[in-house]
This record gives structure tokens, C-alpha cells and sequence, in this order.
């Protein structure tokens, strides 16, 4: 055999054994076992692992050749496509599914209180998780490194979440609910898919490398009550374009935004916070900040931490008493409204504007009489007064015009005796009667 023939041979040697390999995964017989007293599992030829009983799974160890407590019998398990954690179980434990690079589908039961840390770590194939209410704890690491996981909605009253948990995921967007009191660092670092990203209202602190080497997160609301962003909190989000501080700010942390070369604006309000080095490490941007605010001066504004910083003064506005501007009455044929508007007291800049409407008029008529006495031949103007905005009179009526006759004006003659009723009627539909005797 030539040289070229031999290698040919062991190439196709290799891809029998591999296909030996599939086939044999394929066809193998139904495993199971016992994870412990009270859980077992069962594995099916075509890969859906179900996990049944009550209690947790056990911890288990990171390495495959440590023993007490040894490797998960799933560990590096290229068999696992799909596993069903069944209700009563209330743990997944730690490297519990290490590295299964063909998981696909995860269901987990409702009941569930905790994935132990590395519990789903780098499971290359798994796409998207759904995560039961009631869900507290996702451990440090548990989804790092699931490279294909696009997709976690994270449930109200979850409490934890462990450093790294979601490190190297393709997230596109992610919102940690507000129930979460232990957010800790690095717990999306590098998922170079996220754009969008919502923080607990409540935070404090954004921890350390949050979301580091996210490069497409586009913008991030931070709440308004953090005092503290951790060192590398947003190091190379590459894609980030501006960012407005909270008020209440103290600390920005090192490198906290190196290497954002997108950042355009930051924002700041309230005090200077203390900036750590290099934080705005190869940026370069404008930073606004409240001109009238004297913890603003000397040093904080003269240095751009590592990069090329232009330093603006801004108003900070503050509300003056308000005004009302472009008043529309009000008539009986259509409501009116006017607006109410604040100027900054210093810079007049407008700062709000709230339109109130006026509700349309209810129409009024007053008569200079309501029943008049005349003699044959005598006349008498009936006056016409308190009409509400808009209306006018439309027409005078006499309901026996042989008796009193009326002008388009009101005015009245006495032409014989007997009785009529003006009628006075506003274009608004209004109406109101003047009783005539004529004697
Ligand atoms: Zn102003």
C-alpha cells in the first residue's frame, strides 16, 4: 500500500469506528439508575433523560476522576438530548449536566428552588431555557459557556444570581427581575449577543464585570438607586453610546467603561462620584455635569480617566412656578383648554408642558321680562342678556302674531286684545318665553 493508500485506509478506519460509535449511542438499550434514595433516572435510546422522585440531586464533583462525592453519571455525556426534571425534585445539583454538548431541551418542575453552580455549564447545543416560578437560586457558572443559549426569561422571586451564571451565552436580551437581591459579578460576561438588558429597580451595586464584553449592548437604563458601579462593570461594550449616572452615584469602579469606543455622552447629576482609574479607558466622549454643583471642580473634571474626556457643564434645571399659556375659552359649541408650562428657573429651558381642557359652556339667557302687560298699540323691546360665550340669539317668536307681532330684534306691538308667548331662541338651541297680555 503507498503512503497516500495508507493514510486513506486509517481515515476511513477512523470514520467507521466514529459511525460504530453513533450507532452503538443510538441503539443502546434503555440505562437506568439511581441518583439516590429517593431519585432516579432513566435514559431512552433516543437520548431523553427523565429524572424522577422527590428531594435534590445531588452536588457533584468538576473533575471526572475525583470520588467523594464522584463525577454526575451524565457528565461530558454526548447521549443526553433532552432531559425532564420531574416535579418533587427541588435541586439540580452542581455539574449535574457538565458539559452534555448534546442537550437540546431542558424541562424543569415547578418546585424547583435551585441550580447548584456548573449545573448546565457549557452545553453548546442547549437553545433556550424556561426557568418555573419559584425558581430562587441559579448558581455561580450554571449556564457559562452555553454557547447556543439564546433565550432565558428569569422568574418573579428569583433571589440569586451567581457570579458568571450566564457568561459566554448568545443572550439577546435579558430583564432580571426585580426580586433579585444578590446579583453577583461577571454574571453575563462576554454574551456577545445582548442588546438589551433591564436591572432591578431596587439595586444598589451593579457588581463587578456585569455585563463585560457584551459588544452589542446597545444602551442600559441603570436604576436610580445605585450608588455603586463595580470595576469592569461595562469594560469593551463596544456598542454602547451613552449612559446617564443616577443622581445618587458615589462610586464608578476601574475600567468600569474602558474600551467602550462607541461611548458617546455620559450623563451625570448630583454629586461627583469618586472615578476610579482608567474608567474611561480608551473612550472618548463628552461628559455632562451640573455646572452649579460645586463637588464638580479642580481635579474631577480635568482628567478623563484614560481617555479623552471633553467636560461639559450643564444646567442641572430647576423647576420655576408655573405658567399658563395658550388659553382657548371655552363657548357653548366647544370646549376650550390651556396649558400649563415650567421653565427652568435659571435657564428658562422648558421643562414640562401639560395641556388642560375646558369643558364646553352651558348656554344661559336672561329676558328683560318674563310677562308683560301691554295696551293695544304699545310696543316693548325685550332685552336679551347673560348668553354664554359664543351663543347669540337666533330668532323671536309670537305664538299668535294677530295679538302681539315681534321684530328680528325682540321688539314687541300690541296689536289686540288677548294673549301670546314669545319665544327667544339661541343658536345653541336654547329657548325662553316672554308671556304677553295685551289689553
Ligand atoms: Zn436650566
Amino acid at each position: 500500500m503507498s503512503k497516500r493508500g495508507i493514510r486513506r485506509f486509517i481515515i476511513l478506519a477512523a470514520l467507521a469506528t466514529l459511525f460504530l460509535a453513533v450507532s452503538t449511542a443510538v441503539h443502546a438499550e434503555d440505562t437506568t439508575g439511581d441518583l439516590t434514595e429517593t431519585i432516579s433516572y432513566t435514559l431512552d435510546d433516543s437520548g431523553n433523560l427523565t429524572i424522577q422522585g422527590t428531594g435534590e440531586i445531588p452536588d457533584y464533583a468538576q473533575y471526572a476522576h475525583y470520588t467523594n462525592p464522584g463525577p454526575s453519571p451524565f457528565r461530558e455525556n454526548s447521549a443526553v438530548k433532552s432531559v425532564t426534571i420531574g416535579e418533587g425534585i427541588t435541586r439540580v445539583g452542581a455539574h449535574a449536566f457538565y458539559n452534555c454538548d448534546n442537550l437540546r431541551t431542558v424541562s424543569l418542575c415547578k418546585g424547583l428552588k435551585s441550580i447548584g453552580i456548573y449545573g448546565f455549564y457549557s452545553c453548546d447545543t442547549l437553545e433556550t431555557i424556561n426557568f418555573p416560578a419559584g425558581l430562587e437560586e441559579i448558581g455561580y457558572d450554571a449556564f457559562e459557556g452555553c454557547k447556543a443559549l439564546s433565550s432565558a426569561a428569569l422568574p418573579n422571586g428569583l433571589k440569586t444570581i451567581g457570579s458568571g451564571a450566564f457568561c459566554e451565552c448568545a443572550l439577546k436580551q435579558i430583564v432580571i427581575p426585580d426580586s433579585v437581591r444578590e446579583l453577583m459579578e461577571y454574571a453575563f460576561e462576554a454574551c456577545n449577543q445582548l442588546k438589551t438588558a433591564k436591572l432591578p429597580r431596587g439595586l444598589k451595586e451593579i457588581p463587578d464585570g456585569l455585563f463585560s464584553r457584551c459588544e452589542k449592548l446597545k444602551t442600559i437604563s441603570i436604576p436610580e438607586h445605585v450608588e455603586t458601579i463595580g470595576p469592569e462593570a461595562f469594560v469593551q461594550c463596544s456598542d454602547l453610546k451613552s449612559v446617564t449616572m443616577p443622581a445618587g452615584l458615589k462610586k464608578i469602579g476601574e475600567s468600569a467603561f474602558a474600551a467602550c469606543i462607541s461611548l458617546e455622552a455620559v450623563t451625570f447629576q448630583g454629586n461627583a462620584p469618586e472615578i476610579g482609574p482608567s474608567a474611561f479607558m480608551l473612550d472618548t466622549l463628552t461628559a455632562y455635569y451640573p455646572q452649579r454643583n460645586t463637588t464638580w471642580k479642580g481635579d474631577v473634571i480635568d482628567t478623563g480617566y484614560g481617555g479623552r474626556v471633553k467636560w461639559v457643564g450643564v444646567c442641572s434645571h430647576a423647576a420655576g412656578a408655573a405658567v399658563t399659556e395658550n388659553r382657548k375659552e371655552a363657548t357653548v359649541f366647544a370646549a376650550g383648554s390651556y396649558q400649563t408650562v415650567t421653565y427652568c428657573r435659571y435657564c428658562k429651558k422648558e421643562l414640562s408642558r401639560r395641556t388642560v381642557s375646558i369643558a364646553k359652556l352651558r348656554p344661559t339667557i336672561k329676558l328683560s321680562a318674563q310677562k308683560k302687560k301691554l295696551k293695544t298699540g304699545k310696543t316693548y323691546k325685550l332685552k336679551v342678556s347673560g348668553l354664554a360665550r359664543g351663543d347669540s340669539v337666533k330668532s323671536f317668536k309670537s305664538s299668535k302674531k294677530s295679538v302681539a307681532s315681534v321684530s328680528k330684534k325682540g321688539k314687541i306691538k300690541a296689536l289686540k286684545k288677548g294673549k301670546a308667548v314669545i319665544t327667544v331662541t339661541l343658536n345653541s338651541g336654547k329657548t325662553a318665553k316672554c308671556k304677553i297680555t295685551v289689553k
